[in-house]
Formats: structure tokens, sequence, C-alpha cells
């Protein structure tokens, strides 16, 4: 008898009737003789709508009060997920994240999982239950309630794989795996039947949705396979494990595209040392991720300054920068939402010069200005207008051939 732990995501709950399938498709794998943990988002767009529900009330919503409102959408999904199956005749009980023993550190909204205490869902499938968990959501070291930044409920999955020593640890979606781009931007897209977790890492960090980042580089860091299937078929779908020789080296694996990225400029900088440590550290210091970082040639002294930040922290950056020009004397601080990021990834990239200059190329002949660049050793980025970037991906997808067997 295997330990299997499901996570099923918010497009596949979005209806009371996609509930009950969803039922009927733990209700099978309990007849195999497994036994289930699964974790469940919150219906459709319902984090979304609390998120803007947020809005209306306050201009700055405290990050306590969000997590407990955000939290309420799991809450729902895994009640009525739980209920599904207890129709069914089969014994089911949910829980919250916190009451499954998922404790977090105390960053409101992006939280981290420092650990599973397994006891509680132990003690429930030692009495035949399928359990169910409430995703992206735990416990702080404060004894407050957190979430895990949207798309968190894979980590949940991943965490609780990892310290319940799953056997299984499956990710169903609303598509049938990971493909080489977005099947709703390239029509042409393939399944990629392995992918490594270091490009799916690079893919989700570029903002390939399938995956939550973070989860990718805990499934990595402790060794957890994933597998990512579609909730409405049988197909097989995609293996995300750590890299291993059996593996094909292709020089581009796949293709994203994130425009959930905005820029910020700081012109007239002084050009002296001291000065990037003077904007970056207030901003990691407010936890907030910066991706790309472009600096001018410095003229007379001065010198231009451009990064990029996710939106969703863009109000925090621009206060903070606002703060430090002040403090350093540069003349202004502007942001440009307008941005999209195109990203090209595989691991094959590592021994094969020639990769960017095809991008570079295959934008140029499309009329696609690039504003920024950005590069890892299995990855390619260009920042490009917004309403630009469904056609760069396009174009890309096309020059590298990823259409083909
Ligand atoms: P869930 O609600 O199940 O967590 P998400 O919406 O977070 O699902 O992620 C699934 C979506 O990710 C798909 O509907 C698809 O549009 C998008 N996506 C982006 N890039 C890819 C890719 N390379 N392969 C598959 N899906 C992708
Ligand atoms: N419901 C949360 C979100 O929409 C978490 C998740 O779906 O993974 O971001
Ligand atoms: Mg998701």
């Amino acid at each position: 008898m295997a330990l299997v732990v499901q996570k099923y995501g918010g497009s596949s709950v979005a209806t009371p009737e996609l509930v009950r399938r969803v039922a009927e498709r733990i209700v099978r794998a309990r007849r195999k003789g497994h036994d289930l943990v699964v974790v469940v988002s919150a219906m459709g767009k319902t984090t979304d709508t609390l998120i803007r529900l947020a809005g209306e009330v306050s201009e700055n919503p405290p990050p306590r009060e969000m997590d407990m409102l955000l939290s309420s959408g799991e809450r729902i999904s895994m009640a009525l997920l739980a209920m599904a199956i207890q129709d069914m005749g089969y014994d089911a009980i949910s829980l919250t994240g916190p009451q499954a023993g998922i404790r977090t550190d105390t960053s409101h909204r992006k939280a981290r999982i420092l650990e599973v205490d397994t006891s509680r869902i132990r003690k429930e499938l030692s009495e035949g239950k399928i359990v169910i968990v409430a995703g992206f959501q735990g416990l702080s070291t404060e004894g407050e309630v957190t979430t895990l930044g949207r798309g968190g409920s894979d980590r949940t999955a991943v965490a609780l794989a990892y310290a319940l020593e799953a056997d299984q640890c499956e990710i169903y979606t609303d598509v049938e795996g990971v493909f080489t781009a977005d099947p709703r931007i390239v029509p042409e897209v393939r399944k990629i039947p392995v992918i490594s977790s270091d490009e799916m890492l690079e893919l989700a960090s570029s903002g390939a949705k399938v995956m939550e980042a973070r989860s990718v580089e805990f499934a990595s860091k402790y060794g957890v396979e994933i597998h990512v299937c579609s909730s409405f078929n049988e197909e097989p779908g995609t293996i995300i494990k750590r890299e291993d020789p059996s593996m094909e080296k292709v020089l581009v694996r796949g293709m994203a595209l994130d425009t959930k990225e905005a820029k910020v400029t700081i012109r007239g900088v002084p050009d002296r040392p001291g000065i990037a440590a003077a904007i970056f550290s207030p901003l990691a210091e407010a936890d907030i991720n910066v991706d790309m970082i472009v600096q001018n040639v410095s003229e007379d002294g001065f010198t231009d300054l451009s990064f990029t930040v996710n939106v969703s922290d863009l109000k925090t950056a621009l206060a903070l920068c606002e703060g430090t020009q002040a403090r350093i004397g540069a003349r202004e601080v502007t942001a440009d939402e307008d941005i999209a990021k195109v990203s090209v990834v595989g691991v094959g990239m590592r021994s094969h010069a020639g990769i960017a200059a095809i991008m570079f190329r295959t934008l140029a002949d499309e009329g696609i200005n690039i504003e920024m660049i950005a590069t890892s050793e299995i990855r390619i980025s260009c920042v490009v207008r917004r309403g630009e970037g469904e056609r760069a991906v396009r174009a890309l997808h096309r020059a590298f051939e990823l259409e083909r067997e």
C-alpha cells in the first residue's frame, strides 16, 4: 500500500460539480488501496476575489488580517471536498494548514515552511481516513495564521510529501503537464515528459505558472519527485526530478512569459561605492525580491539604474526607493508596469553558445525592442513591452523549433 500526496488546484475544484469529480478521483485511488493525503486550493478565483474585497475596505490591508482572510478560501474547498467524499461512502476529514502541522516563519503573505508536525495527519491516516489539507497556509512560530504566497498550495503538497515520506507527490491541474510554453499562448506546444528541477525552477520563476517556483526549489532540495498531470483525464503528465545522466540535454526545453513584473528606474544616481547597497538593502530587508538589474554607463559621475520587482511589491519598493533617493541625492524614481519578461530555458545552454544570438535575432525580426537582458547558466530573459510579450513567445517557440518531436 502506497502513501500518495495529491494536490488539486483552484480550477480543478472551481464548482460543486468539479469538487464531486475530484472526490470521485480520490475514491478511485482509495479503492486501489492507497493512503491518501489530499491538498486542495481555493475554488476557482476565490483568492483573487478575497484580495479585491480587502481592497474595497482598506487602502493598505494589514498583512495579518489578509492572511486570516485569504486562508479562508482553502477552508471552503477542503470542507466541501471532505463532504463529497463522505457522501460517496468513504471516510475523510479536512484539516486547516495549522491543524495539519504546517509550521512557518512569521512572514505574512509569503511565509516559508519551517517544519511539518505530521502527528495529526498520521493519526487520521491510521484510522483509515482520507486526509484533506487546506493548501497555502500554516501557523507561524508566533501562533499566527500565515499564507505561503500565490500558488503556494503546491508547496503544501511538496512539504507534506517530504515530511510523510510519501511514495508519490501528484500535482493535478487544468493542463496535462508541463509544456514547452503556456498552451494558452502558443497553440503548437508539446508536453515535456521529464524535466530537471533546475529547468523547472527557471521556468517557474520566469512566469510559467504551472508550478510555484519555491515548491520546485523545495522539492529539488529535499529530493521529492513531482508528477504534474491533469485532473480532467488519465493522460501521463510530466515528471519533475533532479537532473540525472539519463535525461536528454536539450538546448531549449521551454519558454515562459512573465507579465507580473514592473520596472523601477532611479535616475541621476551618484556613481560612487556603496550606492547599490544603499538602494537594494532596504528592499532586501522588506523581503522584496529584485529580479533583473541594469545600470547604465555613468556620465559626469551620475548614472541611471533600473530593476524589476513583482507588481505586488511595487508600491512598497517605490516608497523605499523614494526614501533612498532623498538620502543619496538621486534625481527621480519612476515605475513602468507596462513590461513583460520573455525567457528561454534549457540545460544544454551550459555547453552551447549561440542561443542568445538566435533569441535576439528572432525578436529583432519581429520588430520587438529589447529593454533589459539577464542570463543565468541555463536561461536567457529579455524585457519587452507588455503588449509584445505573447508575440515574442510565439516567435521564439517557432525559432527554436519546439513544436517538433
Ligand atoms: P492550479 O490552479 O492547478 O494551481 P495554475 O493556474 O496555477 O493551476 O497553473 C496551471 C496553468 O499554468 C495552466 O492553465 C497554464 O495556462 C499555465 N502555464 C504556464 N506555462 C505553462 C507551461 N509551460 N506548461 C503548462 N502550463 C503552463
Ligand atoms: N489559492 C491560492 C492562490 O490562488 C494558493 C494556490 O492556489 O495555490 O494563490
Ligand atoms: Mg498553481
